[in-house]
């Protein structure tokens, strides 16, 4: 085989992604498109807001703007922007040598990891996680640790710190979780805090924090609480593509504290990840993200979505979590084998990813970036599939 031995499990894993949309596209062209029930994909289609338009037109008309390479971290004047709007939202001084604009949340976890972990080292992530990590632990030949959450899907504390050893460089949170649609409390990010300062002092070395927060906005009640104020040593990673619905442009960040431990010298290193990664960040989306700093998509969308598959759900006997953030449901299956279930709910055209890919055999997760009528059309098959098992 000509590519590489690790890549063959990788491509393999990745066919089976690539099935499950064929499978969708299949099914809509034998059925029609408006009979089947695909909540398969976290793409958000919530339309971006105006304002992302207007910037962009303004940018576009400008014969003086420049298309080269920008400076590998991002445009300076980009840089301030963000750290600037950063800054306040999380209540720290932050400043523009601390921000690194990248290609999506992707592109920053990737700088961010491979700035903090040798090969062979752990990273370990509250369960069920986000399938990507084990992609961008791969990519840096890390080792993907997981402990497990409590039953609303809220850290459990004690089961991370018991899962901590001698090689974890990092832990790697994301609030609003996807598949779970958890948002971690200000006590719970303190908890956790505290822990990761006990577990550096017993082990000798600076654990890093890395949270993941490109779901930030798309919460239902008050805000998302924020790890610098929990924890120094923290990196925050997000993107645009949920907030502003620009996934396939590819543009984010990371923030590292200020007071982080050398957190310079880690700057530096995701610069250079990022700069061998992608060069820069696309340079136009860099520009017209800096002045749309705090503006989102419609969340209202979202919620009423929300809202009305939970009704759905509940009222078909399904068991699940409600949830706080992001716009993913992610109930329990009604029979253990979770990828047996998908296939009775495919009977019914209804499309789902099994939790077994987010470490969570036993459940299913939704993905509700669909329109409302995809939700409501789907209620009469969940009941259906329901009762047959
Ligand atoms: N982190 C989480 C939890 C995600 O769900 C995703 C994308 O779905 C990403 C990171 C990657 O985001 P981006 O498209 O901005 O690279």
């Amino acid at each position: 085989m000509p590519i590489a031995d690790r890549m063959i499990k990788m491509v393999a894993g990745m066919e089976m992604v690539k099935k499950m949309f064929e499978e969708g596209a299949r099914l809509r062209a034998e059925h029609g498109p408006e009979n089947v029930f695909d909540f398969s994909l976290g793409n958000p289609d919530v339309p971006p807001p105006p304002e992302f338009h207007r910037v962009l037109r303004e940018l576009v008309n400008r014969d003086d703007l420049g298309h080269g390479y920008t400076p590998n971290p991002g445009h300076p004047q980009v840089r301030a922007a963000v750290a600037e709007y950063l800054g306040s939202e999380h209540g720290v001084e932050l400043t523009a040598d601390l921000i690194v604009m990248t290609a999506g949340a992707a592109g920053a976890l990737n700088s961010a990891i491979g700035a903090l972990v040798n090969p062979g080292e752990e990273i370990l992530v509250p369960s069920p996680y986000f399938i990507g990590y084990d992609h961008y632990a791969f990519i840096a030949g890390a080792v993907l640790k997981t402990a497990p959450t409590d039953n609303r899907f809220h850290l459990d504390i004690a089961a991370l710190e018991a899962a901590i050893t001698r090689g974890t460089r990092v832990v790697l949170i994301n609030s609003p979780n996807n598949p779970t649609g958890a948002v971690y409390s200000a006590e719970e990010l303190t908890g956790l805090g505290a822990m990761l300062e006990r577990a550096s002092q017993k082990f000798g070395r600076r654990i890093y924090l890395i949270s993941d927060e490109p779901y930030r906005k798309i919460i239902y009640d008050g805000t998302v609480p924020s790890v610098f104020q929990a924890y120094p040593h923290s990196i925050v990673v997000s993107s645009y593509s949920k907030e502003l619905s620009l996934a396939g442009e590819r543009i984010g960040y990371l923030a590292v504290h200020p007071d982080a431990e050398d957190a310079a010298l880690v700057t530096g290193a995701a610069i250079v990840i990022n700069t061998m990664i992608c060069v820069n960040a696309p340079s136009m989306l860099q520009l017209a993200v800096a002045r749309l700093q705090g503006v989102t998509v419609d969340v209202s969308i979202y919620k009423r979505r929300r809202d009305m598959f939970c009704r759905g759900l509940a009222e078909a006997g399904y068991e699940f979590t409600v949830p706080e953030g992001a716009f993913y449901l992610f109930p329990k299956s009604p029979m253990p084998d979770d990828v047996q279930f998908l296939n009775i709910l495919k009977e019914e055209l209804i499309l789902a990813v099994p939790g077994v890919g987010f470490g969570a055999p036993g459940y299913f997760r939704l993905s509700y970036a669909v329109p409302e009528a995809v939700i409501s059309g789907s209620f009469k098959g969940f009941k259906r599939a329901l009762e047959s098992v």
